[in-house]
């Protein structure tokens, strides 16, 4: 980044005044070209139609390779006007995109698709030129209109969610970063809990209240104490002159201040709150230890977002096949269905595993007097099997049983072993044996243990070594 601002240092610095002079009442062409350029200042100058200035002499142009005299068409670089309307990141708004233009109107001669500051008061615009860029050349810039109206909603939506944040949640709340994009506003807060669903409706509430109040935003420019004394919120991070500090003031003649929210910003603005429509939270969330972001949308952006929500509920209401207002009991119901099955189906596995205790009491082996099953089992889980081995424990009196299933390409085992028998025989070891065997590993006590494995198709195997297994220790 260096390098870059010292190139920029090296070609001085513009005046960043924006121009206001109209985008609308330039001379005609002339005859021949006239229909050609009647439709390109219908398909993109009258399209941008944002804030606009003409005149503007190019200072600086600026290529990968460093400071040039020329940009040709196709190629992309920054320059650098004496003037510009284009709004060039900062303070969380982000930039305009737009276009230059021959002082006609009727051919662009680059899109701009972003600018910033390389240096404190110097604009360089992003540009991929449409035509030859020469420095000296004199050019007219337009800043696309929707895009910018659109940000300017939000940034003002900034400053009221935040001014309504501190009435609602306390004047601890501090601005700690904010982005105001086109589709979007972020505003990132000092707060140390979670901002709940009713002071969200609140401050909404508030905002939207506000909105409706619809006052002309005022800005003026101080001196910084003076600015503060009046109440003017600064943002923590920044630094600040001593002189010359912008202040956004969204006026209230309810509030006993004369004001709803004054912050110190050189960001653009709505002429009159009402312009931003409509303000909708989207979002909360922590995104660090005390800090909290809120998220939202205004005007034809929260349009959007009805849309899209409307459009979700539909479709919902269509796959349940009821009317929208009927959708949440719909879902209820089925979410009690859902619960129903799923206690019906574990009915039906412990059934069905108990089902299988005869069978499995019949397979009992005899060695050296001590009755073992070891056996494998379909169609139970974990629980199923549990209650099996201690139904089956029960059932033998005094006796070895070693299961094991096959549970989501896994191996799930369980070993019981008798009281009177625990001395000899432990069920721990001879699961960990077990499970060992099949790739994993277990333990328990000495009359109840259980393991997992991963070899499923080594299940069977496995346990027809517990005979073996058990012989070895008595
Ligand atoms: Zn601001």
């Amino acid at each position: 980044m260096l390098p870059v601002m010292l190139k920029w240092r090296s070609i001085g610095r513009a005046s960043t005044a924006p121009c206001t002079s109209s985008a609308h009442g330039q001379e005609r062409p002339g005859k021949a070209a006239q229909k050609r350029q009647r439709i390109l200042r219908m398909r993109s100058w009258q399209k941008r139609s944002g804030p606009a200035a003409k005149d503007c002499r190019i200072e600086a142009i600026i290529s990968k390779s460093g400071p040039v005299k020329e940009l040709k068409a196709g190629e992309s670089g920054e320059v650098v006007l004496d003037r510009t309307v284009i709004y060039a990141e900062s303070g969380g708004q982000v930039a305009d995109t737009g276009a230059f233009y021959d002082n006609s109107g009727a051919q662009e001669l680059a899109a701009v698709t972003g600018a910033f500051y390389p240096v404190a008061g110097l604009i360089a615009h992003r540009v991929v030129a449409t035509e030859t860029l020469r420095v000296g050349d004199r050019v007219a810039v337009v800043a696309d209109a929707e895009r910018r109206a659109r940000i300017i909603r939000n940034h003002t939506g900034t400053h009221l969610v935040h001014a309504a944040l501190r009435n609602i949640l306390g004047i601890h709340v501090k601005q700690s970063g904010s982005l105001n994009a086109p589709d979007r506003l972020r505003f990132d807060f000092s707060h140390f809990a979670h901002v709940g669903a009713e002071e969200l409706g609140d401050i909404e509430q508030q905002v939207n209240d506000e909105i409706r109040l619809n006052t002309q935003v005022e800005t003026s420019v101080t001196s910084l104490e003076e600015a503060l004394n009046s109440g003017a919120l600064a943002f923590f991070g920044d630094k600040y002159p001593e002189s010359n500090v912008r202040v956004v003031t969204i006026p209230d003649p309810r509030s006993p201040r004369g004001f709803y929210s004054k912050e110190l910003c050189g960001g653009t603005h709505v002429e009159r709150v009402g312009d931003i429509g409509v303000l909708k939270i989207v979002g909360e969330e922590s995104v660090a230890a005390g800090v909290r972001r809120i998220e939202a949308v205004t005007g034809i952006g929260a349009l959007e977002h009805y849309q899209r929500r409307a459009q979700t509920l539909r479709q919902l209401a269509s796959q349940l096949n009821v009317g929208e207002d009927a959708v949440l009991a719909q879902v209820e119901k089925l979410s009690e269905t859902v619960k129903q099955l799923e206690k019906d189906l574990e009915a039906q596995k412990r059934k069905g595993a108990l089902g299988q205790l005869d069978e499995l009491a019949a397979r009992v082996q005899l060695i050296k007097g001590i009755k073992v099953i070891a056996e494998e089992v379909q169609n139970v889980d974990r629980d199923g099997l549990r209650q099996l081995v201690d139904s089956l424990r029960q059932k033998l009196g005094s006796g070895v049983v070693a299961l094991g299933t096959p549970e989501n390409g896994k191996v799930a085992l369980i070993a019981g072993v008798t009281k009177d028998l625990t001395v000899k025989i432990h069920a721990g070891k001879l699961i960990g044996a077990l499970a060992e065997k099949l790739g994993g590993k277990g333990g328990g006590r000495p009359d109840l243990a259980e393991a997992g494995g991963k070899d499923t198709a080594g299940l069977k195997r496995a346990l027809q070594t517990v005979p073996s297994l058990i012989e070895t220790w008595l």
